[in-house]
């Protein structure tokens, strides 16, 4: 290593992690390997969660508001001063990439886990970026960073451009502020739009132009450097599972690279990294054209980045205790030559939002959360069963990470995963996460950025057949449930009705539908459907959140966590879904006058057993209907005179159709 003569290590004994959640956790964990104290920082809506607890102090800040909150420096500071930490480790978001954050920080004498704040500072306008980039040899995306922000002007240098075209706002970031122009003619409003949304958003109004690379692969080089000049990459992740420009599945290798590109782009990284001398973790992320196979700079990310672990997975490094020894200013442990790539890893994140409403966060409560145990199995979460998602924060859940000796191999387990995880009481994209990776494209490797806008017409809910499964299993899970609660009660089985031939139903609602089930108990098992009794169930194990059911030979493993009128229930094979319970006793039953029949399900009639004006006792059969291939009788509840009959025999009809009326005797 280079310009180690002088090492003078600063003492870390104890880190304030400025952040949350599931970083926070993966901060403290290296903290704990290296023997290093820990204090963290949260809010109201975030004290139950589990960072909070595995400190070794954590300090309120009480309110909810990141910005009176996460991104409050003084009582960051205050924070660290309480803590009496040495350094702080700022994660992602929040303020790791605050120059003005990381000065103070020096101020105060607290080490900034982090770049210098002038790499944080030459890398935070794009502009400036580019042309230090540009400078340095690194290829660019074609187009305008100047300074003349008028509309003539601005107008012009689109024309050499040429369309479509990027404007990105120069101080932007997280995908905000990026408008696509298609042609000239719609330069002028999209221009004055950006400009607005830029200012807004980040008090800068400016704007560059770039060439829009038609089907481009986000592909990004983990760079590392320390305080005696030293810098190495760590190889690439590609992160062009996008939506709304952001990501949601990152591998390495990329699928995308030969040898020959994957050294180029990873030299250029080092190029990018030596321009800004570079101290800490970085990303230098990369536009990856698929049709002509270059390559251009985007942005150097100064920070961890969320994906870190695949890195992590393939490199068997760990990134943060790399971070923390820089910091404490030891010089790299690794040479470029001694760093080596193995195997292949997934990223997958979880997160609460709704795939089907254009991916809207969700916010709630994790009822249940689990994963299988599997080789090569990383998870990184800040939350366990039972922890909210709140409305203040990122919606993210978990963070899956597998690792496979090849892509194949990681690819199987991510989708073995993703269907025996559970994560239920909220929405989620985990059905959605599961689709994208059973897409024969995705399997290949051959995407590019707009791989979900283009695809997702594929992407749909569950098929009839499957909510019938699901509505079966919920239907005897009530049931048992009940049967329990009797079987305390009397002994009477929960089966028992008035007519012991008559189907039972249960009413759900799946997407403001009405799933109905019909079953009925019978010698220890059950006939049941939706349209036809044409399900053979045997009800094999039940627990409180444990269903084994056997339809028609087939045996399912259901997990089923109730809240109210909420069922969520998952299945290895089936995925999962959330059912809401309708009232077992509808409005309309409830009200029905004593002594008024209907059919309990559409049906024919075989044939009516009495006469209008005709004395019945109770148990009297009145009624013989048929439905999905079976004979109900009903039986009178009450004895009494049939006032009417509305029914007669060969007649076929709707469920809740009016049969007869008793006037039940007077006594
Ligand atoms: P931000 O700083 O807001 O994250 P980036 O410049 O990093 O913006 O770009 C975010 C994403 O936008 C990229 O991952 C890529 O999908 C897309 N993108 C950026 N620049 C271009 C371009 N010139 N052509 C096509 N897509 C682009």
């Amino acid at each position: 290593m280079e310009g180690t003569e002088n090492i003078q290590l600063k003492n870390i004994d104890t880190i304030l992690i400025a952040n949350r959640g599931e970083i926070a956790r993966r901060v403290i964990k290296t903290c704990r390997k290296m023997g290093i104290r820990t204090a963290v920082v949260f809010t109201e809506a975030d004290a139950q969660l589990p960072y909070v607890r595995e400190a070794d102090l954590a300090i309120n800040l009480y309110e909810n508001e990141p910005a009176n909150s996460y991104l409050d420096i003084d009582k960051i500071i205050a924070a660290a001063r309480t803590s009496k930490a040495d350094a702080i480790h700022p994660g992602y978001g929040f303020l790791s990439e605050n120059a003005a954050f990381a000065r103070r920080c020096a101020v105060e004498g607290i080490i900034f886990i982090g770049p210098q704040a002038e790499s944080i500072d030459a890398m935070g306008l794009k502009s400036e970026a580019k042309k230090l980039m540009e400078t340095h040899g690194v290829p660019v995306v074609p187009g305008y960073t100047g300074a003349d922000q008028s509309l003539g002007h601005l107008m012009e240098m689109a024309k050499e451009i040429g369309f479509p075209l990027l404007l990105k706002a120069v101080a932007g970031g997280g995908g905000k502020g990026m408008r696509r122009v298609n042609e000239a003619t719609e330069l002028p409003m999209a221009i004055e739009a950006a400009k607005r949304e830029a200012l807004s958003a980040f008090g800068n109004e400016d704007l560059i132009l770039e060439k829009y690379i038609q089907s481009g692969r986000h592909i990004e080089i983990q760079i590392f450097g320390d305080s005696y000049g030293n810098q190495l990459h760590l190889f690439e992740r590609e992160c062009s599972i996008q939506r709304r420009f952001q990501k949601v599945i990152e591998e390495s290798p990329s699928p995308a690279l030969d040898q020959e590109i994957r050294e180029k782009m990873a030299s250029a990284a080092l190029k990018a990294a030596k321009a800004l001398n570079y101290e800490s973790a970085g990303t230098v992320e990369f536009i990856f054209d698929n049709t002509s196979k270059e390559f251009y700079f985007l942005e150097v990310n100064t920070r961890l980045q969320v994906e870190h672990p695949v890195t992590e997975m393939v490199t068997g490094v760990d990134l943060v205790q790399m971070q923390i020894e820089v910091a404490m200013g030891l010089p790299l442990r690794q040479t470029q030559e001694s760093l080596m790539a193995e195997g292949y890893a997934i990223e997958a994140r979880l997160y609460a939002e709704d795939p089907e409403n254009d991916f809207l966060p969700a916010v709630g409560k994790i009822l249940s959360f689990s994963v299988p145990e599997m080789d090569g199995l990383r998870v990184e979460s800040g939350i366990e069963s039972g922890s909210e998602i709140s409305v203040f924060y990122d919606p993210m859940i978990a963070k899956l990470i597998v690792w496979g000796q090849n892509r194949q191999i990681a690819h199987r387990k991510m989708r073995y995963l993703l269907r025996r995880m559970e994560c239920l009481g909220i929405k989620s994209n985990q059905e959605f996460l599961l689709w994208l990776l059973g897409n024969e494209h995705f399997a290949k490797g051959d995407y590019d950025t707009h791989f979900i806008q283009n695809n997702f017409g594929q992407f749909g809910g569950q098929d009839s057949e499957t909510i019938g499964l699901f509505a079966m299993a919920a239907t005897l899970f009530l049931w048992k449930k009940r049967e329990a609660k009797r079987r305390l009660l009397s002994s009477v089985p929960s089966g028992w009705r008035n007519s012991f031939y008559q189907a039972q139903f249960e009413s759900f609602t799946y997407k403001g539908e009405e799933v109905k089930v019909f079953y009925r108990y019978q010698h220890g098992s059950f006939i049941a459907g939706l349209d036809e009794l044409d399900h053979q169930l045997n009800l094999i194990e039940a627990s409180d959140d444990l269903l084994r059911l056997e339809a028609n030979g087939l045996r399912y493993n259901f997990r089923i966590v109730m809240e109210g009128a909420s069922i969520f229930i998952s299945n290895e094979g089936l995925g999962r879904i959330k059912l809401s319970r309708n009232p077992r006793f509808p409005i309309k039953e409830k009200e029905k006058i004593a002594g008024e029949y209907s059919s309990p399900m559409p049906s024919k009639i075989i044939e009516v057993g009495v006469v209008a004006g005709q004395m019945v006792e109770k148990g009297q059969a009145l009624v013989v209907l048929s439905s999905m291939k079976m004979e109900n009788t009903i039986l009178a509840n009450e004895a009494g005179k049939v006032e009417e009959i509305y029914v007669e025999a060969g007649q076929s009809i709707d469920a809740d159709f009016l049969l007869l009326k008793i006037t039940p005797n007077q006594d």
